[in-house]
């Protein structure tokens, strides 16, 4: 295949047809065009664009690459969640087994950290024995029977993603919003869904800390799974400060059981009720958000969600019985309280130092192939707006070493600040909805 007249045409701002995209997907995925030229293609994608028709080709394309799930007409509405990745993003743990809990079929395929940002196959896989790298058909068979399972990208799906992901990683060219809504929506419209939800993270955590970014990301994934078929509703969730209070894998885990036996945060909850309603609505399961809400709230109440829980961590070879006893997590060596330095309002928990810090904790990896100690992190108290006394015990530090506690505690006196008078409004936990309509904002 001729490679430089596409590049040549992208590159000077002109659309490629659908038909060569397709064919160059093919191509670069059989190994028949070279990593450069792809990278020339890519960042030649970042600098113009793509208009919507090449998007909807390239996302096509990229779906066609591998094997799909495939449900029969028996199994229950089948609704996912995608998170556009935060610090302290611990929702997928609580959300998936609630939903399936009400009758949705939930097949979620999640990622692991990247970058700052915390993955929910690592918080998984904090629970011995617990896989996430089940087949396609193993997975279809836990859905069928339990109605959801929690897996990772195999081989088998989407496998141009691989390719081309690590290659973006490699070429400065993750950031591109037509990029990374056909890398994420092409494993979403793997999954042989009749609806998705999407949570995009505004705020210093998220990838695209600017709402104009992360309207436009929203608005570009909507519209692709409305394309192919997929009714696509997105929310907007605050990220300018970690969710709920624990940070790090393991930590993270243990806050999502205790929320799952009925003793959540409240931010958690809220922005775990959020998606879920829109999942029931998209389900056809509930006609009207408040009655969604009801059912979540009496459904996660009732203890069936930590059933779930349990049955989906039993069926992927964990303990179930970390269910009971979260000590059987991983376990840091060292804790060490961070007390208030003075007496005054929090105005500010900064997301991004924290999911750094768990990072060199040894809680994320720094190279793809390093191992994670899942024990290590935060639990941090503190939230903005609170007013604090000098000496008052702000946060945890969770390490494996000396080394690893005074990172922590820098960390820490970095992301928390403390003033003397109260800061200005926190941005809503939920402030937009986006769906093929249009954007909305949420009071
Ligand atoms: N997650 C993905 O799967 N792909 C991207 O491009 C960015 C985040």
């Amino acid at each position: 295949m001729l490679v430089i007249p596409l590049i040549e045409r992208k590159r000077d701002g002109a659309a490629l047809t659908a038909g060569e995209w397709s064919h160059l997907i093919t191509e670069y995925t059989a190994g028949h065009v070279p990593e450069y030229q792809m990278a020339a293609l890519l960042m030649a994608v970042f600098l113009n664009g793509l208009t919507q028709g090449e998007l909807d080709a390239i996302t096509e394309a990229m779906i066609g690459s591998g094997s799909r799930f495939e449900f029969g007409s028996a199994v229950p509405p089948r609704i996912d969640k995608h998170s556009t990745g935060g610090v302290g993003d611990k929702v997928s743990l609580v959300l998936a087994p609630l939903v399936a809990s009400c009758g949705v079929a939930v097949p979620m395929m999640s990622g692991r950290g990247l970058g700052h940002t915390g993955g929910t196959l690592d918080k998984l896989e904090s629970i011995p024995g617990f896989r996430t790298d089940l087949s396609i058909a193993r997975a279809r068979e836990q859905v069928e029977r339990i109605g959801c399972a929690l897996i990772a990208q195999t081989e088998e799906i989407v496998p141009a993603d691989r390719k081309l992901y690590a290659l973006r990683n490699a070429t400065a060219t993750i950031e591109s919003i037509p990029l990374m809504a056909a890398s994420i929506m092409s494993k979403k419209m793997a999954e042989d869904l009749n609806g998705l939800v999407l949570d995009i993270k505004r705020g210093s955590g998220a990838f695209l800390p600017e709402l104009q970014d992360g309207l436009g990301l929203a608005q570009t994934m909507v519209r692709l799974g409305e394309n192919r078929g997929c009714p696509t509703v997105a929310l907007v969730t605050a990220m300018d400060r970690p969710l709920g209070s624990a940070c790090g894998n393991a930590l993270e885990t243990a806050e999502a059981i205790r929320t799952l036996r009925g003793d959540g945060p409240a931010d958690l909850l809220a922005v775990v009720y959020a998606l879920g309603v829109e999942m029931l609505l998209l389900a056809g399961l509930e006609q009207d958000g408040p009655a969604a809400q009801r059912r979540l709230e009496r459904v996660l109440g009732s203890g069936a969600a930590a059933e779930k829980f349990a049955a989906i961590v039993e069926l992927q070879e964990g303990d179930p019985h970390v269910l009971e006893q979260p000590d059987m997590l991983p376990q840091a060596r060292l804790r060490e309280d961070y007390v208030a330095p003075r007496s005054g309002y929090v105005t500010q928990v900064d997301p991004r130092f924290i999911g750094r810090a768990v990072v060199e904790l040894g809680g994320g990896r720094q190279k793809t192939a390093d191992a994670i100690d899942y024990s290590v992190g935060f639990v941090i108290t503190a939230r903005p707006g609170d007013s604090v006394v000098g000496g008052e015990p702000l946060a945890t530090v969770h390490a494996r070493d000396r080394e690893g506690v005074a990172v922590g505690m820098r960390t820490l006196q970095q992301a928390i600040v403390i003033e003397s008078s109260p800061g200005g409004a926190l941005t809503p936990l939920v402030s937009h909805r986006v769906t093929r309509d249009g954007v909305e904002t949420v009071d």
